[in-house]
């Protein structure tokens, strides 16, 4: 095809191209639900992608660091999850076998629970779920019900666990009365106004009374999950003693204790799993994204004598998924034995450190927190005053091991958060080429989840852009008089002519695995 210039230097090619992604995103608003999510915040129409990076329909290059919600442990189409796959096909395997036996889930289980932190492993027992996060918490809570004979659930504010209904009823948005909701320690905004050691105590200690006091309203329950670092929550990472004196209420009183590591598995927090770094051995875990190898699968892993459901109690169609099992295996085996949790532990504290540094030069950066590479940058109102009563930021206070709390707001409280500044840096950064998720209960922390396999060149790229665009959307929010008000040039859908600034255009760089 003869490919020719136009007066705006576009090629007829890429118009062609700019045309067919813009028509998706036109018919994908026309026909879609109005519950879609990422795709309202993200117009993008991905193609092709390798490791960190996605190609859109437009022919724009992206860093991609929502890493489908944090399941591509390995980025996008790694060589190791591609040949697994692959090598099932070719075998001829069925590719769907509900719970029956196979090879591929032989290899699975064995790697699985190779993994499990020790204390677990020599007991353990996993059960396939439909292949949703959801579902395996669903899972779960039946486990501990049935084992226990009880039914509530202890559940902590800003937790997330899932959008079917006993995965909600848990989750910091509802109200039920089969959960009793307990406030999960954090330093930026204490609910007790302290923060550190003394928040996490006074956090423990309410947990403590509501067990202790009979007439607490709360009955005894079947089960307490929890989140090791929450992560729609705003990525709040749970104290190391905290998670600790949390296994010890439960287990002194013999409620099972369920670590929901769906999103923190797999290295992502800089240890396989989360509550390593506490050494808390949960009695159940509940596990999706990253065990997939970027395909879906859950399961739940818990110590042999909760096994005491039915044949039957906890059924589905779809968790026999044997590519998925196979990509998971790959997965896991790769990221154990190339110790990509300690390159994310590593990693992880450069990037925070380097955003603590930009939290100092930029007001509406609240607080930098994480854990490995489960980052979050909390954007609050630059000219608001602080919330009266919060508690002064004092730095490194509590900071567990691995474990960074912003520097820069040493003297002042927590401003309110900024949801509007939040987006408005997310479309920035997507203008330049970078892709984060927002999240937290305000949607006011813009959350990094980038594979474990980004190269230091690629999160210096990283944090580029999104200095750039924090950098950007300050000054507009200065130059309007304290509103963020995008001129036409922000508006990035559509609009090609805008983004000759050569920033989306990822260089080659950007697809190294
Ligand atoms: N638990 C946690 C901690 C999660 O982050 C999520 C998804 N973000 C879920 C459960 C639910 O998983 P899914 O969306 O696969 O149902």
């Amino acid at each position: 095809m003869a490919v020719t210039e136009s007066v705006r230097g576009e090629t007829s090619e890429s118009a062609g191209a700019r045309a067919a992604h813009e028509g998706i995103l036109r018919r994908q608003s026309a026909r879609e639900s109005a519950a879609r999510t990422y795709a309202r915040a993200l117009p993008i129409v991905p193609v092709r992608a390798r490791g960190l990076t996605i190609e859109g329909a437009d022919g724009r290059r992206y860093l991609d660091c929502l890493s489908g919600a944090g399941t591509l442990a390995l980025g996008h189409n790694h060589p190791v999850v591609l040949e697994a796959i692959r090598k099932v096909l070719d075998s001829g395997a069925p590719l769907h076998v509900l719970d029956l036996a196979t090879p591929v889930k032989d290899a699975f289980i064995t790697e699985l629970f190779h993994t499990l932190p020790p204390g677990l492993a020599d007991h353990a027992r996993v059960q396939f779920c439909g292949p949703a996060g959801t579902d395996a918490v669903e899972a779960a809570f039946k486990l501990v019900r049935a084992a226990t004979g009880r039914n509530g659930i202890l559940a902590f504010s800003g937790a997330y666990h899932g959008m079917t209904a006993g995965a909600l009823e848990a989750s910091g948005g509802a109200f039920d009365v089969r959960v009793a909701r307990l406030p999960y320690p954090q330093d930026y905004r204490c609910p007790f106004g302290v923060g550190g050691e003394r928040g996490a105590e006074l956090a423990a200690r309410w947990t403590e009374s509501v067990l202790e006091d009979p007439k607490s309203g709360v009955p005894h329950p079947a089960g307490m999950i929890l989140e090791p670092v929450q992560g729609e929550g705003g990525v709040i990472p749970a104290p190391d003693g905290w998670l600790r004196r949390m296994r010890q209420i439960t287990a002194d009183r013999s409620i099972p204790l369920i670590a929901d590591e769906v999103q923190t598995g797999v290295g992502r927090t800089g240890a396989f799993w989360a509550v390593e770094h506490s050494g808390v051995t949960p009695d159940v875990m509940v596990l999706s994204k990253a065990i997939g190898g970027s395909l879906p699968l859950a399961v739940i892993v818990y110590r042999d004598e909760l096994d005491a459901w039915q044949p039957g109690a906890h059924a589905g169609t779809f968790r026999g998924n044997q590519l998925a099992m196979a990509a998971g295996t790959a997965t896991l085996a790769y990221v154990r034995q190339n110790q990509l949790a300690e390159r994310a532990a590593e990693l992880g504290s450069r990037m925070l450190r380097r955003l603590q540094a930009l939290a100092g030069e930029f007001r509406c950066i609240g607080d930098v927190r994480g854990r490995g590479l489960m980052i979050g940058v909390e954007v609050v109102e630059p000219e608001a005053e602080s919330t009266p009563g919060a508690r002064p930021r004092t730095a490194g206070l509590a900071a567990p091991a691995g474990r960074a709390v912003a520097a820069q707001d040493q003297d002042r409280h927590p401003r309110p958060a900024a949801p509007e500044l939040a987006a408005a840096i997310q479309r920035e950064c997507l203008r330049r080429g970078l892709i984060v998720e927002l999240g937290g209960r305000h949607s006011s922390v813009v959350r990094l989840l980038p594979p474990l396999t980004i190269s230091d060149e690629q999160a210096n790229a990283v944090l580029d852009r999104l200095a750039d665009a924090v950098d950007a959307v300050s000054r507009d929010y200065a130059a309007h008089d304290g509103s963020y008000q995008p001129h036409q040039g922000h508006q990035y859908r559509g609009d090609r002519t805008d983004r000759t600034d050569g920033t989306g255009r990822a260089g080659r760089a950007d697809w190294a695995m």
